[in-house]
């Protein structure tokens, strides 16, 4: 029998919190797109290439049982999209300020902080560092590098 591929169910978080460039506009982080309604994508089936592709953390995961985060993490469960680039830095896109804050996710942020990993919590109201001892320290987007397309950021006290 032929297995059904992984599904979102009912999460659209990345519909919001992400920065979304579409071939005709761009859709800024922290705001709902336009298409996004309470079912889901109202133009799902023409949906641009970049959303058909994108694969949260919590997404990727359920392809491979052994390595599956639990349902508890699925992002407008947890309230946070964890985002994992090739450098290794951790994403995490929170719906709300505190999300980052709430167990079960909290945890596991702070576990990947403690074992050397960048862990960047970026909200509608901030861009922080998590840090190995639990505190954080602001964030400021310097540029866009021209190779990664990744964001640069520096702490706010050196910039
Ligand atoms: S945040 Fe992840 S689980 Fe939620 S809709 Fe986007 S890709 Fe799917
Ligand atoms: S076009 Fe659809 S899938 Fe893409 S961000 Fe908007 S609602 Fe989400």
């Amino acid at each position: 029998m032929m297995s059904l591929p992984p599904s979102c169910g009912s999460c659209t978080l990345c519909c919001t919190v992400m920065k979304v460039t579409m071939p005709s506009s761009v859709k800024p982080a922290h705001t709902a797109c336009e298409h996004c309604t309470l079912a889901g994508c109202s133009i799902y089936a023409d949906r641009p290439d970049v959303c058909a592709e994108f694969q949260c953390l919590w997404l990727a995961t359920q392809q491979a049982p052994q390595f599956a985060m639990p349902s508890s993490f699925r992002p407008d469960r947890c309230g946070v999209l964890i985002d994992l680039n090739a450098a290794g830095t951790v994403l995490a896109h929170c719906a709300f300020p505190s999300s980052w804050k709430r167990q079960p996710i909290h945890g596991w942020l702070l576990g990947m902080a403690q074992r050397g990993h960048n862990v960047l919590l970026h909200s509608a109201h901030a861009d922080l560092l998590l840090k190995a001892d639990g505190s954080t320290q602001p964030l400021r987007c310097i540029g866009v590098d021209p190779v990664t397309k990744n964001r640069v950021y520096v702490p706010e006290a050196a910039a």
